[in-house]
Parts: C-alpha cells; sequence; structure tokens
C-alpha cells in the first residue's frame, strides 16, 4: 500500500467558507451534526439507489445505519455511515471545493456583514454542511472507501487552508468524519459534544426524520 501523504490547498471559495466557520462566533453550533448525519443519511440513499441496478453493491447496501462514536478522554466524535463512499477525485471536487453556483458572488456580499450573521446566512442559503464541522473542531478527519472500491482515503485538515489525503484501509465502504473538538465554552455555544446527552438532544431536535437508524453506545446505568 501506498504511503505517500498527499497536501493539497483548498480553492479559494472553500477557504473562505472555511474560515467563516472557523472564526464564527454564530451561536448554535449544534447544526454542524445535523448537517453531518444528513450527509451520512443522502450516502445512504444513494447507496441504495446503485445497488438496484448495480447488483454487485446490494449486499452492501443490506444493513443501512448511522453511528456515532464519543470519546470523552481524546475530545473526539465521530460519525459513520455505511453508505456510498467517495473514492480519491470525489473528495478532491466534493470536499475540496465548492461546486454550488452562486456561491462565489454570495461570499463577496457577505464581506460587509459581521461573522456571526455571515456564518448564519450562509447556512441559511446553502446549507454548507461538511464545513460546518471547523465551527466545533480543530481537526477533521475522514475515512471513506466507495462502493464497490477496495481502495479506502484518509483526509485530514486543520482548517488552515490545506489538507492531507493517503491512501489508508477501511473494511467496509462507506465513511467517517471524525472531529477532534475544541475546548468547551458553554458560555460561547461550544457545548460538551462527547456528553451523551448532549448529542441525544441535538439528534432529537434536529435528526428525528432520519429514516436510517441512528446508533449511539449507551452510558452504563
Ligand atoms: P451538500 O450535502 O449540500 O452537497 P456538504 O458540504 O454537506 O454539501 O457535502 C459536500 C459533498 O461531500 C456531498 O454532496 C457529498 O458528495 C460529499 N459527502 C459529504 N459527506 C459524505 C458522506 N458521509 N458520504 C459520502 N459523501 C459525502
Ligand atoms: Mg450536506
Amino acid at each position: 500500500m501506498s504511503t505517500v501523504k498527499e497536501t493539497h490547498s483548498f480553492e479559494t471559495e472553500a477557504k473562505q467558507i472555511l474560515d467563516m466557520m472557523i472564526y464564527s462566533v454564530y451561536s448554535n453550533k449544534d447544526i454542524f451534526l445535523r448537517e453531518l448525519i444528513s450527509n451520512a443519511s443522502d450516502a445512504l440513499d444513494k447507496l441504495h439507489l446503485e445497488s438496484l441496478t448495480d447488483h454487485g453493491l446490494s449486499e452492501y447496501a443490506k444493513d443501512p445505519f448511522i453511528r456515532i462514536v464519543r470519546d470523552e478522554q481524546d475530545r473526539n466524535l465521530s460519525v459513520s455511515d455505511n453508505g456510498i463512499g467517495m473514492d480519491k477525485d470525489e473528495i478532491v471536487s466534493y470536499i475540496g471545493t465548492i461546486a454550488k453556483s452562486g456561491t462565489k458572488e454570495f461570499l463577496d456580499r457577505l464581506k460587509e456583514k459581521r461573522e456571526g450573521d455571515a456564518a448564519e446566512m450562509l447556512i441559511g442559503q446553502f446549507g454548507v454542511g461538511f464545513y460546518s464541522a471547523f465551527m466545533v473542531a480543530d481537526r477533521v478527519t475522514l475515512l471513506t472507501r466507495k462502493a464497490g472500491s477496495e481502495k479506502a482515503w484518509r483526509w485530514e485538515s486543520s482548517g488552515d487552508g490545506t489538507y492531507t489525503l493517503e491512501e489508508a484501509d477501511r473494511p467496509i465502504p462507506g465513511t467517517t468524519v471524525t472531529l477532534h473538538l475544541k475546548e468547551s465554552d458553554p458560555e460561547n455555544g461550544m457545548k460538551d459534544y462527547t456528553s451523551e446527552w448532549v448529542i441525544r438532544e441535538i439528534v432529537r431536535t434536529y435528526s428525528d426524520f432520519v429514516s436510517y437508524p441512528i446508533k449511539m453506545q449507551v452510558e452504563k446505568p
């Protein structure tokens, strides 16, 4: 297996949005989880659809789920799915760039706004899902394997304008997004997102409609 670790730069618009997320004073940071869960749900939808015509994939589409894992010790939170996954080109074009039309114009108009308003408007208008992870994390890792491929990839970024990409191992297709969480700071909306109850509440509030099971380890009573 190749151990080459490549470093890539985010395109300009992507970098602008990332900065907005990182320096955001937007108080409702909880929505990052809604965005990650909705991406997981979309990935499961796509795998289901593709498996209808590509029977080689039907084995992978049998038991769809979303799993949330909390690690209080290391301050990590991860959201996994066993959905369609991404190959290398898809990671570079879907995660490293902003494909949505109008984003640049929108960002230009936002320049006069305060950071908090800007992030809120941006999320409202574009639902810039994945990058919202950087509101609560100082490092984000994505481990993904496209259904139908043997190869997996690890993407990692600290939101500083670049990301790394290297080959990795993943036993089954799908994606795991792991957030290394910033320090808790409840007065500024940064809750303890490793807490089972905090996560439960957010899932209940925003992701109740998701049609796949959302699994999470439970605390012993
Ligand atoms: P959107 O969901 O509106 O397209 P996001 O920023 O949330 O925007 O995600 C960008 C893209 O990254 C998605 O469209 C999808 O192609 C890819 N992606 C993100 N998360 C996943 C995932 N868990 N599995 C597969 N692809 C994903
Ligand atoms: Mg999304």
